[in-house]
């Protein structure tokens, strides 16, 4: 008989994406991809503070609207 579910095979090693160091993928790592709780707070704070500015552009561009009706009464 074969145990199809070795738990080997569920953890590995990878590159954690914020140090590069090896970080261990597996249920037993909460924050994988990550070594680390604070490479992953880093990251999460890199992609926050994209996506606030992405989120921020809306309300820049309803203010030219308003500056393109006011040259239209001019
Ligand atoms: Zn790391």
């Amino acid at each position: 008989m074969k145990n199809k579910n070795s738990p080997e095979l569920n953890s590995r090693l990878v590159k954690c994406p914020k140090c590069g160091k090896d970080s261990l993928y597996s249920t037993e790592n909460p924050y994988r991809p990550f070594c680390s709780e604070r490479c992953r707070l880093i990251d999460l704070g890199d992609w926050a503070s994209e996506n606030y500015r992405v989120a921020s552009l809306p309300d820049s561009s309803s203010e030219e609207e308003f500056s393109e009706d006011e040259e239209k009464n001019n």
